[in-house]
C-alpha cells in the first residue's frame, strides 16, 4: 500500500468537487508534495461551523475517511497538495526565504475555499524544522480560531484538529497534531516580498493579477484606481490596508494581542492568521507583550497598529515594481492612517453603545476623548479587559454600575467618567444601546489560563475541557448560565505565570 492513498470517494462521501486555483499559479509559486502520515490518529476536535462553510456533512467528518485525510494519511482525488514558497521580515528583520515549513495546501473547493494541514510533515521549506506541531499549540490554534470567528474578527478557520502520539520534540518530548485551516486564500504579504526581493517582477506580477482577479477585483475600476493614476496594483494596496486596518481595530476592541506580526505571517486578505503566541488581554495592560520570544516588546498589545502599518509598507515596497509611482504607493499607504482611527472609534461606540455619532462637527473628537478617557482609567487601575466591558453592557441594561465600578480603585475617576458617559448615551434608546454592547462585548474570550486548562487535562486524554471550551467561544456573546463561575471569571493567579513563546 502506498504511504499516502488517495481515497476514492465512497459513502459518506466529502461531497467535495477541487478547482486548485493557486495551484494553476505555476511551479514558481510552490513544490507539489504529499503530506507525511502520522502513526494511531484520533480525531480531537472538529467546528461544526466551519464544517458548514466547507459544506462537509457531519457523517462525513466523523469517518474513518475523513481521519485519514484531516491527519495527512490520505488524500482525496482532485486534491493537489502542496508547499508555497515566501519570504519576509521577522521582528522587524528581513528573515530571506521560508515558505510553509509545516503546512500543505491540499486543494481548493470548486466553491473557493482552500483546505490546508498545519504539521503534516516536512517540505522543502522546513529549514531545520520538523515540519509537525504540537498537541498543545495546534489547541490553542483550533480553539481561536473559531473563537474569532465568532466574535466577527476575520480569520483562517478551523475545521478540525487530529493527534497522533507520535512524539515530537521541543524543550521537552510531546505529541503531534494536525490543524485543518480553511481560508479563501492563504496568501501573505511574504508571498509578493518573496518575488520583488528576487527582481522576478514576471511572477510578482502575476502573483498580484491573481490576488486581483480572485478576491480585489474591483481594484480594476476606474472609480478604484481615479486617484492612483489607473493602477491596479495601488488600487490593491490601498484595498489591503483598509482590511488589515480594520483587522486591527477588531484586535485593539477584543484586546487580542497577536504576538508574531511577522510579514510572513499577515494576510493578503486582511485575516488573522498564525495563531502562535497570542493572547486576550486579562488586565488591561495597554504595553502588554505576549511572546516571551519577544524581548524588546516589539509586538507589545499597544504596538500593533503601528507595527501593521510596516508591514503594510513593506508590502508596498514589494509592489513598487508594479506600481511605478511613488506617490501613489504612498497614497494608497495613506489610507490606513485615517480607517484605522475611524474603525476602532467605529468599534469602541459600538462597546459603548452609542448608537449615533454625538451631535456636532467634532463629535469624532469629543467621542475619542471619551474613550481615551476611559482608556487611561482601565489601564491606571489594571481593569480586567473582558469583565470590564460585560458588566458595562449589564449596567446598561439594568442601570446599575455599581459592578462595573467595583473595578476601579480611582473611584472619583470613575464617577467623572461615568457621568460625561451618562450625558453621552442617549437615555431613551437603553434596551437598544444594551443589546448592542451584549452583542460587541463578549463575555467569553480564550484567555490564556482556559487554553492551558484545556492543554493539560488533553495530555491526560481527556478533551472534555476543550470541547466545553469550544461550545462557550462558539458563541461568546450569550450568557450561558451556570458557566460564569469558571470560564468568565477573572484569571487565577497562576495565569500570570503562563510563558507563551513561539515554541509550537
Ligand atoms: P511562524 O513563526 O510559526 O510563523 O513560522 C515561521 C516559519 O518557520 C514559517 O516558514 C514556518 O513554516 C516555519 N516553521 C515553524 N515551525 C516549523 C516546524 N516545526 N517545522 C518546519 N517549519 C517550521
Ligand atoms: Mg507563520
Amino acid at each position: 500500500m502506498p504511504s499516502h492513498p488517495t481515497i476514492a470517494e465512497a459513502a459518506p462521501s466529502s461531497g467535495l468537487r477541487w478547482h486548485n486555483g493557486f495551484a494553476a499559479l505555476g511551479s514558481a509559486f510552490f513544490t507539489e508534495l504529499q503530506p507525511t502520515p502520522l502513526p494511531a490518529t484520533y480525531l480531537v476536535a472538529t467546528s461544526e461551523s466551519a464544517a458548514r462553510w466547507l459544506g462537509v456533512s457531519p457523517p462525513w467528518l466523523r469517518s474513518e475517511a475523513a481521519l485519514q485525510v484531516l491527519s495527512g494519511n490520505a488524500t482525496l482525488a482532485g486534491m493537489r497538495p502542496l508547499a508555497s514558497v515566501y519570504s519576509g521580515h521577522q521582528f522587524g528583520v528581513w528573515a530571506g526565504q521560508l515558505g510553509d515549513g509545516r503546512a500543505i495546501l491540499l486543494g481548493e473547493t470548486d466553491a473557493g475555499i482552500e483546505v490546508q494541514l498545519k504539521g503534516a510533515g516536512r517540505t522543502p521549506y522546513s529549514r531545520g524544522g520538523d515540519g509537525r506541531a504540537v498537541l498543545r499549540s495546534s489547541i490553542r490554534e483550533f480553539l481561536c480560531s473559531e473563537a474569532m470567528h465568532a466574535l466577527g474578527v476575520p480569520t483562517t478557520r478551523a475545521l478540525s484538529l487530529t493527534g497522533s502520539p507520535a512524539p515530537v520534540y521541543r524543550e521537552e518530548a510531546e505529541t503531534a497534531a494536525v490543524v485543518t485551516r480553511l481560508a479563501p486564500s492563504f496568501i501573505r504579504f511574504g508571498h509578493f516580498e518573496h518575488f520583488a526581493s528576487s527582481g522576478r517582477q514576471a511572477e510578482l506580477q502575476q502573483l498580484a493579477d491573481y490576488v486581483i482577479d480572485r478576491y480585489y477585483p474591483e481594484c480594476r475600476s476606474a472609480e478604484a484606481t481615479a486617484h492612483l493614476g489607473g493602477n491596479a496594483y495601488a488600487a490593491l494596496l490601498q484595498a489591503v490596508s483598509e482590511r488589515t486596518a480594520a483587522l486591527l481595530a477588531q484586535w485593539q476592541a477584543v484586546g487580542f494581542c497577536h504576538g508574531v506580526m511577522n510579514t510572513d505571517n499577515m494576510s493578503i486578505l486582511g485575516l488573522t492568521i498564525d495563531y502562535g503566541p497570542f493572547q486576550f488581554l486579562d488586565a488591561f495592560v495597554p504595553g502588554h507583550i505576549c511572546n516571551h520570544s519577544d524581548h524588546q516588546g516589539r509586538y507589545a498589545f499597544n504596538r500593533q497598529p503601528n507595527v501593521a502599518y510596516w508591514n503594510l509598507f513593506c508590502l508596498g515596497q514589494a509592489l513598487m515594481p508594479l506600481i511605478g509611482d511613488t506617490a501613489h504607493a504612498q497614497a494608497a499607504l495613506e489610507s490606513y492612517k485615517t480607517v484605522f482611527p475611524a474603525r476602532f472609534l467605529a468599534r469602541m461606540r459600538d462597546k459603548l453603545g452609542l448608537l449615533q455619532p454625538g451631535p456636532g462637527t467634532d463629535a469624532d473628537q469629543s467621542d475619542g476623548a471619551l474613550v481615551d478617557a476611559l482608556l487611561q482609567l482601565l489601564a491606571q487601575g489594571g481593569v480586567d479587559w473582558t469583565i470590564f466591558w460585560r458588566r458595562l453592557s449589564q449596567a446598561r441594561a439594568s442601570g446599575d454600575y455599581e459592578a462595573a465600578g467595583d473595578l476601579f480603585l480611582d473611584r472619583d475617576g470613575w464617577k467623572r467618567w461615568l457621568l460625561s458617559f451618562k450625558e453621552r448615551s442617549d437615555p431613551t434608546d437603553q434596551a437598544l444601546a444594551a443589546d448592542l454592547m451584549l452583542k460587541a462585548n463578549p463575555k467569553f474570550v480564550l484567555r490564556n489560563h482556559l487554553g492551558e486548562e484545556a492543554i493539560r487535562a488533553a495530555t491526560r486524554g481527556d478533551f472534555t475541557v476543550l470541547h466545553t471550551l469550544q461550545s462557550l467561544l462558539e458563541r461568546p456573546f450569550e450568557e450561558h448560565a451556570g458557566q460564569d463561575a469558571h470560564w468568565a471569571d477573572f484569571p487565577p493567579d497562576w495565569a500570570s505565570t503562563i510563558e507563551i513563546s513561539c515554541s509550537s
